[in-house]
C-alpha cells in the first residue's frame, strides 16, 4: 500500500523533495488548489510528478455514504485504503447572512473527525465501543477527513472552520498521530487552521492529558466527564478505574489554557442515572475553581441500548441549577438527530445493512 502524502508535515516533505521549496508548492496544490492527482501539479518537473505518483497516494479515503440532515449537518462514512471505515461530520453552526451594513458573513463550519477505527475505552453508552478496537488512524487519515469534506462541499481553501476531535475513537490513545495532524492542520501554507480552532475531546486519560499539555500545541480540550462520582463513572467508562475523576480534575488544572478560554466538560445526560439535581450540585462542587464550561448532551438511544434519553424538563432543570450556581452551561442542540447523530451510528447502520 502506498504511503499517503497527507501524512507529511511540510518540513518532513522538504526532506523528501529537493529543493525544499517544492514542499511548499506541493502543500499549496493539495490544500489550496485541491489537486486530485500529482499530474495536475503543473509547476513541478514531470519526473518529480511521476516519482510522487509512484511513491504516494493523495487522499487515502473515499466517500462510502453521506447523509444530509434538515439542519444542514452532513454525516460521512469514509472507506480507508485497507477497507476499514470511519465517520466524520460537517456541522453548519451558523447560516450565511448579510448584516445591516450590507456586509456578507459566511456560514460557520465545524468538522468532527475520527481518530481511530473503533475504540479501546469501551464506554457502555457508546456505539463505537460495541465494535471493539481495530486500529489507530494515521495523521494523514485524520487530515484527509477534513480535506475531503472541504472538497466535497466546495469550501474555499481559506474558509475558516473549527475542528473537534469527537468522532470515533479516543484521540489521546493515538496521541502521536493526533499531534502530527494538529501540526499539519496548523501549517500557514496548508489549511492554516489555528490550534485555537481545534478541540480535543477525551474520555479522560489523565496521563495523556498531561502529555498533550507538555506538547504545548495550543489546542483546547474537552473532557467527557458524564458522572460526578467514580462508581457511576466506572460503570459508564470502565477506564475510570485507572484514571478516576480526581486524577482528571488535577490534570485539567495543570493543562496550559489560554487565559481567555474555558475548559469544556461534556456531560452526557442519561435518564435516571445522572439527570438529578443532587448530581448537578456535586458537579458544581467538583468544578469549583476551574474556568469551566459545561455542555449537556442528551443521551442518543440506539437499537439495543440499555440507557434512555432524559426528559426535556429534567435537562432544563439541570442546566438551570448549574447556571444559577455560576457555571456556564449549554445544552448541545441535537444537530443531525434525524441522521443518526451519535458517533458510530452511521457506521453501525451500514454494517447492519451489509449483513
Ligand atoms: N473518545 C472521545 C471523543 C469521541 S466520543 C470522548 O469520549 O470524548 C465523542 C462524544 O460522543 C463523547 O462526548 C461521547 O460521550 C458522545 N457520545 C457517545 N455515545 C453517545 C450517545 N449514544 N449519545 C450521545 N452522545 C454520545
Ligand atoms: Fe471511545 Fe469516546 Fe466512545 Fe468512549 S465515548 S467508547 S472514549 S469513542
Amino acid at each position: 500500500m502506498k504511503k499517503s502524502i497527507l501524512d507529511f508535515t511540510k518540513s518532513e516533505l522538504a526532506l523528501h523533495v529537493k529543493p525544499s521549496f517544492r514542499a511548499k508548492q506541493i502543500f499549496s496544490w493539495i490544500y489550496h488548489k485541491y489537486a486530485d492527482s500529482f499530474d495536475k501539479m503543473q509547476n513541478l518537473p514531470k519526473s518529480m510528478r511521476e516519482s510522487l505518483e509512484r511513491e504516494f497516494s493523495l487522499i487515502p479515503l473515499k466517500i462510502l455514504k453521506k447523509e444530509n440532515s434538515s439542519d444542514g449537518t452532513i454525516k460521512y462514512l469514509f472507506e480507508l485504503q485497507d477497507g476499514k471505515t470511519v465517520e466524520s461530520v460537517l456541522l453548519r453552526m451558523k447560516e450565511a447572512y448579510t448584516d445591516e451594513d450590507g456586509v456578507n458573513h459566511s456560514a460557520k463550519y465545524t468538522v468532527c473527525v475520527s481518530t481511530q477505527v473503533g475504540c479501546k475505552v469501551g464506554c457502555t453508552f457508546c456505539l463505537t465501543a460495541k465494535g471493539g478496537f481495530t486500529r489507530d488512524l494515521s495523521a494523514g487519515e485524520i487530515v484527509a477527513q477534513v480535506l475531503a469534506l472541504k472538497i466535497d462541499n466546495d469550501l474555499a481553501s481559506n474558509r475558516r472552520l473549527n475542528i473537534v476531535y469527537m468522532g470515533m475513537g479516543e484521540p489521546l490513545d493515538n496521541l502521536e498521530n493526533l499531534a502530527k495532524a494538529i501540526e499539519i492542520f496548523k501549517d500557514e501554507e496548508g489549511m492554516a487552521i489555528s490550534a485555537k480552532r481545534q478541540t480535543v475531546s477525551t474520555s479522560g486519560l489523565s496521563s495523556k492529558i498531561d502529555k498533550l499539555g507538555e506538547l504545548d500545541l495550543g489546542v483546547h480540550i474537552a473532557i467527557s466527564l458524564h458522572a460526578v462520582d467514580d462508581k457511576l463513572r466506572s460503570e459508564l467508562i470502565p477506564m475510570n478505574k485507572a484514571y478516576n475523576i480526581a486524577s482528571i480534575i488535577e490534570a485539567v488544572k495543570r493543562f496550559p489554557i489560554d487565559t481567555r478560554k474555558r475548559v469544556m466538560f461534556e456531560y452526557l445526560v442519561i435518564k435516571g442515572k445522572n439527570d438529578d439535581l443532587i448530581s448537578a450540585k456535586k458537579l458544581v462542587k467538583l468544578l469549583h475553581g476551574i474556568k469551566a464550561k459545561v455542555n449537556l448532551i442528551y443521551f442518543n438511544p440506539y437499537e439495543g441500548s440499555e440507557y434512555r434519553r432524559p426528559s426535556r424538563e429534567d435537562m432544563t432543570a439541570f442546566q438551570e441549577y448549574l447556571v444559577n450556581h455560576g457555571l456556564l452551561c449549554t445544552i448541545r442542540d441535537s444537530k443531525g438527530i434525524d441522521i443518526s447523530a451519535a458517533c458510530g451510528q452511521l457506521k453501525e447502520k451500514s454494517s447492519q445493512k451489509r449483513i
